[in-house]
């Protein structure tokens, strides 16, 4: 973990680790979605980790099953937001290892995707029935995506979720139009796209500096993806319940990833648009 600098806080709940030397130019905003802005998905890393388990129960070698859950719940969370195959190729590796015999990646996706659909039916169900969509947002999303909006960014929304529920979700969270055409998720193909990738298009495509692109999310992946372009990483350690406060084990991990900005939701984004714009001091 970086400790070279002390963490300086901003309003209530805003650290930042390692102010970005340059602010004020940033042009490009892309934002994860799972954790990030939504919520819809929420409790699908226990549904993840129980189908890892058990896959790995049956196997010739099994270990007790606490430290079965801390092999996949690893991997699982090291891997979060990437796309969801990369996860399901790990637990086939490790089935290999423990000596059984592992269904093919893609199988183990659709089961997973199977049992998630059963957990969050009911909220899709709620928000086409025209439920109140913000108990299913992550606090301050909205006024965050207006702000950038209002400023100019371009915004992208790029997920490891499949690219099909990616767009019919932030329709239905009524977030669609802040991305319009810029929404990415994976693919059958899964090569074809990742976060990095999508990160060096929007660089080269526009001759961006790293100062003019900013990142936001929840997962280790577009974190480490946004230092690797240069870009201004911002870490959000929601709590996927939808209570306030901190998820410190995501805290942890994303500032490990080099998260240099550090929020546990977007309830402040006023004050931290107006700090990654240059307007306000630390
Ligand atoms: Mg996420």
């Amino acid at each position: 973990m970086s400790t070279a600098f002390p963490i300086q806080h901003l309003g209530a709940n805003i650290e930042i680790y390692s102010a970005p030397p340059v602010r004020g130019l940033i042009q490009h905003a892309v934002f994860d979605f799972d954790g990030t802005l939504s919520l819809i998905r929420a409790g699908w890393q226990e549904i993840m980790l129980s189908l890892c388990v058990e896959a790995l129960e049956k196997t010739p070698t099994a270990k007790d099953c606490a430290t079965l859950t801390d092999i996949c719940r690893d991997f699982i969370l090291q891997l979060t937001g990437r796309q969801t195959i990369y996860q399901m190729m790990h637990l086939a590796e490790e089935v290999r290892k423990h000596g059984g015999t592992p269904c093919d990646p893609l199988d183990y996706k659709w089961q997973y995707l199977n049992l998630l659909q059963g957990k969050i039916a009911h909220r899709l169900e709620a928000l086409e029935q025209g439920a109140e969509k913000n108990p299913y947002r992550i606090r301050g999303s909205i006024a965050l995506l207006d702000e950038l909006t209002r400023r100019g960014t371009t915004c992208y929304l790029a997920s490891g979720t499949d690219e099909p529920f990616v767009i019919a979700e932030a329709k239905l969270l009524g977030v669609d139009h802040y991305f319009s055409e810029r929404i990415y998720g994976a693919r059958d193909d899964y090569q074809a796209f990742s976060k990095q990738m999508l990160l060096e298009q929007i660089r080269n495509d526009h001759g961006l500096h790293g100062a003019e692109l900013a990142v936001f999310g929840d997962g280790y992946v577009e974190i480490e993806s946004a230092r690797s372009v240069d870009g201004i990483a911002i870490g959000i350690a929601s709590l996927e319940s939808g209570e306030q406060g901190w998820d410190e084990w995501k805290k942890e991990r994303l500032r490990t990833a080099g998260a240099q900005i550090m929020v546990p939701d977007w309830q402040e984004s006023a004050l931290l648009l107006s700090f990654l714009f240059g307007e306000t001091d630390v």
